[in-house]
């Protein structure tokens, strides 16, 4: 059956002068998802829409990928028709026997955008409903909580009836806000983090401190399934991976064991504004989340904001963990995440971190070390793996 989805896109986003620049994004990034899919499919726009067409046996599998691009509102599955009472009613008929809808109680709603078209709305959804009940939808209509809306649009470039509609992931298309670079553990929070920043139309660059032989290379796989999780939003996505152990061992030799967290998140922004800036990343992100641990306290985040030459941005400082491990499984990282895998921090927590971390002593603290000559060496010894 060729199915239609029709794609609904931000209401305040579309009205600016940015409007077709981001429709373009937009439009981009369905292609892009679609072809990834291996999929046939015809995208035409009018006004405020997007319409993807796609001959299938089940509309299921394309409808979950087209939720997931972020601008996307919401997404409707439906089937063209002719703009008549007869070809809408039919047409949704044979789409509902496809898709195996069969609902206790429906209602009819209309839209008539092209107003040529002689029949209003109201009059239409009575006459479409009408059509239904006489035509094989035996059951009740239902106008305040039906089971089912058979959505019947007219708009210049066609008709369309459609009966199932999908909440989209919202948000602005990837790649309209510019580039920021994600710090990216193989943790639950950082790759949420870099998926909020993407939702915000954000292109990212994770990049991934790795500790050899401190932390195994398990978790570097670990890092990469989920910086792909993470390319499914973007056109392309490359992670570093900084080779991140002469760090580790200067800590080892040189930090007072409360500093380690601290310091060594001190070296990580630094290192990572360094590859931000080959990138033309504009910001670095982290998955930090206020008093979510002893490291994330106020004290300690300016400890390492100090040390960032960049804008920080924290996008889930204000998230309960619950909302975070809700938002993970939505975009499929959690699994992946929760794989039991140390990371390099885990294994340098002292017994007695430092919670409230005073600036002058973590300077002191750092001073043992060759700062500069570290974050160069580091900057240098990147594995890029791409998207
Ligand atoms: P996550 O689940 O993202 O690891 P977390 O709650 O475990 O977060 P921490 O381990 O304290 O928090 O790390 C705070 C942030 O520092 C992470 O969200 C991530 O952005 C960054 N980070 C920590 N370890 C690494 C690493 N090895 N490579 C890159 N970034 C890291
Ligand atoms: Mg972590």
């Amino acid at each position: 059956m060729e199915f239609v989805y029709i794609i609904r896109f931000g209401e305040i986003w579309i009205k600016g002068r940015n409007r077709r620049f981001f429709e373009q994004a937009l439009e981009t990034n369905i292609r892009r998802t679609l072809k990834r899919g291996e999929r046939a499919f015809q995208l035409e726009r009018e006004r405020g829409r997007l319409y993807v067409l796609e001959t299938a046996d089940d509309p299921a599998e394309t409808t979950v990928l087209l939720s997931r691009i972020p601008g996307i509102v919401s997404v409707s599955v439906g089937v063209r028709c002719e703009k008549s009472v007869k070809s809408l009613a039919e047409n949704g008929l044979a789409l509902m026997r496809t898709m195996g809808v069969a609902p206790a109680t429906f209602k009819v709603e209309s839209k008539r955008a092209d107003k040529t078209f002689p029949i209003p709305s109201p009059q239409l959804s009575r006459e479409v409903a009408e059509y239904l009940l006489t035509h094989g939808l035996d059951v009740p209509v239902d106008v305040h909580h039906p089971e089912m809306v058979f959505g019947v649009e007219i708009q210049q470039n066609g008709a369309y009836a459609f009966c199932q509609t999908l909440r989209g992931a919202g948000g602005l298309p990837t790649g309209v806000s510019g580039k920021v670079a994600v710090l990216l553990s193989g943790g639950i929070d950082s790759p949420v983090a870099g998926y909020q920043m993407q939702k915000r139309g954000a292109t990212i660059e994770p990049v991934y401190f790795h500790g050899f032989p401190f932390t195994s290379d398990m978790v570097k796989d670990k890092v990469a399934r989920l910086a792909e999780k993470l390319a499914f939003y973007q056109d392309s996505l490359a992670l570093h991976i900084v080779n991140f152990t002469p760090v580790l061992t200067a800590l080892k030799a040189h930090c007072p064991e409360k500093f380690t967290i601290i310091v060594m998140r001190r070296f990580m922004v630094r290192i990572a504004a360094e590859i931000a800036k080959k990138t033309g990343c504009r910001a670095l992100v982290t998955g930090d989340n206020l008093g979510q641990v002893a490291s994330q306290t106020l004290d300690n985040l300016e400890c390492v904001t100090d040390a960032s030459p960049m804008m920080i941005f924290r996008p889930l400082l204000s998230f309960d963990k619950f909302e975070i491990i809700e938002r993970a499984k939505k975009i499929d990282t959690y699994e992946v995440s929760i794989e039991p895998h140390e990371d390099c921090c885990a294994l340098f927590v002292p017994k007695f971190p430092e919670i409230y971390g005073k600036l002058d002593e973590v300077r002191e603290a750092e001073s043992a070390m060759d700062v500069a000559g570290l974050v160069e060496e580091c900057s240098v010894s990147v594995e890029k793996v791409e998207f």
